[in-house]
Order: structure tokens, then sequence, then C-alpha cells
């Protein structure tokens, strides 16, 4: 055979050891389709297999074991329906029993007596003698024991991978072919001054110690230079396309507090504002006086005020003379915030609108000419506020309620409604920790309330199995004798609506036979927006004392009088979700509850979310564990707002520490070639450009 080199970038058939039946594999269960996507299929753990044990050392506390000696006695046993492969294997100290359930066949003919080998694996005790079932045997040559003496790499695999061979010393093997072979060195992709200011290895030794490491400091080394690599052109990504662009994004200049914002401040709020709230105008103010446009990002738990803060910026821009748009994920939650508007402002010279789905075409007409006409000062919606048909005479300022249920598209593109783009204020509850927070929204300011207006009492979080309901119905008659209104929510599965449909029904007859003195509301995705406006006004002007509802209700619903909220099949809900529920109630000055009901059988994640609910009220910590739990990948939120990218080795849980460095990093090399023009900064541009698969214009994002 002529000896071929091997590239970086050529397909994997190209290596030895490689058929197109095991490329298939490689590419369909592992998104292996060259060389060098192999050598970035990072190991997920490793073991300890610098030593060389011998049998006589085996005992109950003994992991995997290696050893080195001869093997004899290949023999058949077992019955007919239950085939098995025994061997003996030796060394000077004694022996112990090699066992193989599969692959017996192949087992068979394996193995020479009188040759030595080497052999790892996990002793179990059957009796009182010891077996190694399905151990790794290689032959003891000294290429075998280069290759696997040390911290042994072991690989994600899927079952259709093991039966092509490729299991974990499959693909162990494949690697270190690929290195051996590979035709010159790995391109380099940090610059030199970095590394070196880093303590890290080079790509080469790197790459061969994330695979093959020596020790653990070699291990180590490897594993941070990938991990900083990975968030470090995150952060370098985000950061150039904003505040070191070279040319500040200018921004509408909001130079006054006017009169529309000081008559409601001094004469329509019938309460103080929070410190927080208080803290967090401030810094919107700054922003807004600076020339510069905003991108803020504001954090405040459930009930913490968010709303307010909102109007108070909205009023700025009208002071000023500019437009300002809210954007809410639901109808129920835009056409609640368009209420609440419309009553605060009462008597202000200030005109709001209501932009949804279900709004009329007449009405639509009106709200387009006072749009581009400029009569319209404020206007509130849903998605419908980001059609292309939506045109604003001057928008100064776009807010975002709820952010993490819009995509990042979204954002984007109400950012485009003026040709100086408007100053762009988010708001969440979905705490985010703050390593994520500074990954995904990297670019944003981040202003926090964290502090609950006065009177509020802290919820109190039971966990109920289902058989309690009788209690249950008790506790709920108890709390709406005081005066008081509950919740009910069904969790919501997209794929089987009907079912979802059916539970909630169910529920609401449930309710209705045992608590039949009361009146009830029952919102779900199936009605049209006016049922379910209706509904909710019964339930929002106390009417029904209780809603039994989809999850629809799930964000920024505010009735203060309810201090109840039920959660059936809370199992099926991620933290985030529980979390946004139970900010429903606590919202008055009553003693609120939540209730969640579950089955007995449990899944040990399904506890631990429930008894983080039950522990705490606190949204980061719950974001916290949330992390914990599902790995930030998953989390809710991000999840839906799209995770502009996808994070291989760094784990945004564990490796915060890494996330500040690249970020600290990336800002000094920004703040010193903010172009990356450098010589030395080269390889910087390339690799962005080659990392930015996706055609998110990041400049365009808030
Ligand atoms: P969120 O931050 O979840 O959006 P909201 O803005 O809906 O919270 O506010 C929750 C409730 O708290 C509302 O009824 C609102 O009127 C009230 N509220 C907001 N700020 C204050 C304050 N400073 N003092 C008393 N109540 C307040
Ligand atoms: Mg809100």
């Amino acid at each position: 055979m002529i000896f071929s080199a091997l590239n970086f970038n050529d397909e994997i058939t190209y290596l030895k050891g490689v058929g197109p039946a095991r490329a298939k594999v490689l590419e369909r269960e592992a998104n292996i389709r060259t060389v060098g996507d192999l050598l970035q299929y990072y190991p997920y753990r490793y073991v300890d297999r610098s030593h060389i044990y011998t049998c006589a050392e085996i005992n109950d506390e003994t992991q995997y074991v290696q050893l080195k000696g001869t093997i004899t006695n290949v023999r058949k046993t077992g019955t007919p329906h239950k085939e098995r492969v025994e061997a003996t294997f030796s060394d000077p100290t004694g022996s112990i029993q090699l066992v193989w359930f599969r692959g017996t066949k192949y087992i068979l003919n394996r193995f020479q007596e009188g040759s030595t080998y080497l052999v790892f694996g996990k002793p179990t005790r059957y009796q009182h003698l010891f077996n190694i079932p399905h151990p790794e045997v290689d032959e003891a040559t000294e290429e075998n024991e280069r290759k696997n003496l040390g911290w042994m790499a072991m690989y994600n695999t899927t079952e259709r991978m093991k039966n092509a061979g490729l299991g974990t010393s499959g693909i162990r093997k494949l690697v270190f072919t690929a290195l051996e072979t590979l035709s010159h060195e790995l391109v380099e992709t940090l610059p030199a001054y970095i590394r070196d200011k880093l303590g890290f290895p080079d790509i080469n030794d790197a790459t061969r110690a994330i695979h093959f490491p020596k020790n653990n400091r070699e291990l180590s080394k490897a594993q941070e230079r990938f991990k900083f690599e990975e968030l470090f052109y995150i952060q370098l990504q985000i950061l150039k396309h904003s505040k070191f662009s070279g040319q500040p994004q200018s921004g509408f200049v909001f130079a006054k507090v006017g009169d529309t914002f000081n008559e409601f401040y001094n004469h329509h709020l019938s309460f103080d504002l929070t410190n927080a709230q208080k803290k967090v105008i401030r810094e919107i103010r700054t922003d807004l006086g600076s020339g510069r446009q905003m991108n803020r990002l504001l954090q405040g738990d459930v009930g913490s005020g968010k709303t307010l803060v909102a109007l108070l910026t909205m009023l700025l821009a009208v002071d000023n003379g500019y437009q300002a748009c809210l954007m809410a994920p639901t109808e129920i939650l835009a056409t609640q915030h368009f209420h609440s508007f419309r009553r605060m402002l009462d008597g202000l010279p200030c005109s709001v609108s209501l932009l949804t789905g279900s709004t009329s075409a007449k009405e639509r007409d009106a709200i387009h000419v006072g749009l581009k006409s400029g009569t319209l000062n404020l206007l509130i919606g849903t998605h419908a506020l980001i059609e292309d048909n939506v045109q604003f005479k001057n928008l100064g300022l776009a807010i975002i309620d709820e952010q993490h249920r819009f995509g990042v598209a979204q954002r984007a593109k109400l950012r485009l409604k003026n040709s100086l783009p408007p100053h762009v204020l988010v708001m969440t509850a979905t705490p985010i920790p703050r390593t994520l927070a500074m990954t995904v929204y990297g670019d944003l300011d981040v202003s926090i309330i964290d502090e609950l207006p006065p009177g509020r009492k802290p919820i109190k979080t039971y966990h109920y199995f289902n058989n309690r309901r009788d209690d249950l119905m008790r506790f709920l008659k108890q709390e709406i004798d005081l005066g008081r209104q509950a919740y009910i929510v069904y969790p919501l599965i997209e794929e089987s609506a009907k079912s979802d449909l059916q539970a909630v029904e169910n529920g609401y007859d449930y309710v209705t036979t045992h608590l039949s003195q009361f009146k009830v509301s029952m919102v779900h995705g199936r009605l049209s927006s006016q049922q379910k406006e209706s509904e909710m006004n019964k339930f929002v002007h106390g009417e029904t004392q209780i809603m039994v509802a989809t999850t629809v209700i799930e964000v920024g619903v505010n009735v203060p009088n309810a201090s109840v909220m039920v959660i059936e099949d809370s199992q099926r809900f991620g933290l985030a979700q529980l979390h946004q529920l139970r900010g429903r109630v606590g919202r008055g000055n009553s003693q609120s509850y939540c209730i969640l009901l579950s089955p007995q059988k449990l899944s040990y994640e399904s506890n631990q979310r429930l008894k983080t609910m039950v522990a705490t009220n606190d949204g980061f910590e719950i974001a916290e564990a949330d992390m914990r739990l599902r790995g930030p990948g998953d989390m809710e939120g991000t999840a839906q707002s799209g995770m502009p990218f996808e994070l291989k080795v760094a784990n945004l849980a564990r490796d915060g520490e890494i996330v500040t460095l690249a970020r600290d990093v990336a800002q000094r090399v920004l703040t010193a070639d903010p172009n990356l023009n450098a010589e030395e900064n080269r390889v910087l541009t390339f690799q962005l450009r080659k990392r930015a698969r996706t055609n998110i214009d990041w400049s365009n994002i808030s």
C-alpha cells in the first residue's frame, strides 16, 4: 500500500481502520465526518490506567485495574442458550478468570499461549472468587504500553457504535492512529502570547494530552485550554460587535425628565418605589442620556415590579418626543399590560394602544396611522409588533417583557424598526446565573431588582402526593372563604393537545363538583382570544374564585388577590417554569401558598426539583439548582431563546471561573486591538470567521 499522509480535513474514511460502514456509523451517531472531527471528539471521562496492578492486589475496593501476564485455558462454558467464554489470566502473583458473554466466537481463537497481554477491566466478585467481565485485552507490545499506560480516556458511544467495534476502546484506537499518521502539525487556534500568558499547551500537545494524558496535571492543562478557547471565542464574538466595535452605536439622547414623567410620578403612583426600582431607573436614565444606544437586561424576580420600571422608562421617551413600544410573549399578558397602563395613565397626555393577533383590521389601520403620524405614543403588543408593516414615526425605545420567551431573531428585528436603533430594555424574571448571563447576553448591561415591594410574605410551598386531594379541597375552601382566589394549573404538552384539554376539563369538572359553592373560570389554548380574555377578566374582577388553566397563564399575570397556586402533575414542569407559576401568587399582602401535586413515584430529578421548590423562594438559588440538575444547555429560557451556540467542552455550571477569565482576556485583547488587525491576532480573525456558522448578525442582537 502506498503510504498516504493524513490531513485534518480529510474524510474519516482515509483513516486506517475506517471503512465505509464505520464511516457511516461515525457520521450518523457522533457527527464525525473528518479526521479533525475525530480529534475533536473529546473524552467525557478518564480512568487511571497509569499503574500495572498484580492479581494479588485485587480486593473488594478495587475499581478498574490493569494487569500484565499470560492467558491460558480459553474455554466455552455455560449452557447452549447462555453460552460464555472463560479464560485464565496469570501473573507471577496469582490468577484471575476473564469472562465474556458476548462475541464469544471471536474471543475463542484470539489469544496465543505464551504471549504476554495487557488486561484492563473492573473485577467483580462471584462468591469467593474475582473475575473480570469483558476486559479490554491488548498484546503487551511496546506500542500498546505507550498507548495504554496513563490516564485512559472514555468516550461517549452508542449501541450502534459499539456494534461496529467503535466502543470506547475502538474510538481510542482510531484517535491514536490519527495522531500517528497526521502529516503535519495541527494549525494553532490561539495566539502564542495568550497561551504563554495563561500557561496553556499548544494545540498539538493539548490534543494529544486530552486523548492520551500522561498524568493528571497534563490533562487538566489541556482541558482548561480547550474550555478557555471555546468560551473565549464566544466572548470575543460578542464583545467585538458591541462596546469595542470601534464605533460605539450612537443612540437617541433622552435629555430631560419631563412633565408626563413627573406628573405620573408625583400624582398617579399610589406607592413609593422600592430602593431597587429607584436604583434601576437611575441606571437606565444614565444610559438614555449618554448618547449611546442602551442595551440593558433588567432582571428581577417575579413580582418585583418590573412593569412599573418599564412604564416610567416609556414616559421618559414620550417626554423627549419619541414613541415607545412594549412586547409581551402572550396575548393575555399584553392585554393585561395594556389595561394597567391605560388605567395608570388616565388623564395624562399620553396615548396607548394594543396590537395583537386578534386586533381587528379596522383598529389595526387606526394604529398604523397613529404610529406613522406620531399621534400614538405607546404601543403594547405581542409578536404582531414586529411585523414589517408596523412602522413608527420615531421609535425611541423598545421594551421586551419576559425576554426568555423570545428568540434571538425576534429581538434583532425589533432593533431594526428605526434608522437609528431604539434603546432596548429587555426584562426577565427567569433568573439567569451570572456565568450564563455573561455568555448568552454578553453584550448587555445588566440591572437587577433584588428587592420585593414591602409587605410581601414569602410564599409557603408544599408538595402533596395526588392521594391528598381531599385535604387540598378543604384547604382551598378555607382560603376562598377568607376572600382569596386560587389557580389550578395543568401542564401542557404540545404533542398531545387533546389529552391536555382533557386533563383541564376533567380538573374543571372535579373542582366544580367538589367546591360547587364557588365560581370557576377556565382558560386553555383552544379558546379564542375573546373567550380567554373574558374568562380571565372574570377572575381578575373577582367574579370567579378559581381559575383552572393550562400554562397560558404562566408569565406575568397579575391578580394580587389570588393566594393559592395549585400545580397539577408538577413533576412535569421545569424549575424555572414552576418558579414563574408560583410567582402568580404572593403579590398582595396576604399569606400565599403553592401546592405541588405529583404521583408518588418520581424520578430522582423530579424529586430534586420539587424539593428545591419547597426549600427556597429565591429565584437565583432556583436557577443555580436548575443549571446543576439539567446543565445550562437545557435550561429553560436558554433553550427557548435558542442559545446561539453549543458548548462542547466547557460547562457553564462548573466552569464559571474560566468564563470570567475568557471575558477578561477578550476584553483586554479588544481594548488593545479593536479591529484585530495586529499580526499576532490574525489567528483570532480567522477563527472567528470559521466559528461563526450561524448567520446571525451579532450587531443586531440585543
Ligand atoms: P414583575 O416584576 O413580576 O413583572 P409586576 O410588575 O407585575 O412584577 O409587579 C407586581 C405587583 O407589585 C403589581 O401589582 C405592582 O403594582 C406592584 N408593585 C410594583 N412596584 C411596587 C412598589 N414599589 N410598591 C408596592 N407595590 C408595587
Ligand atoms: Mg412582569
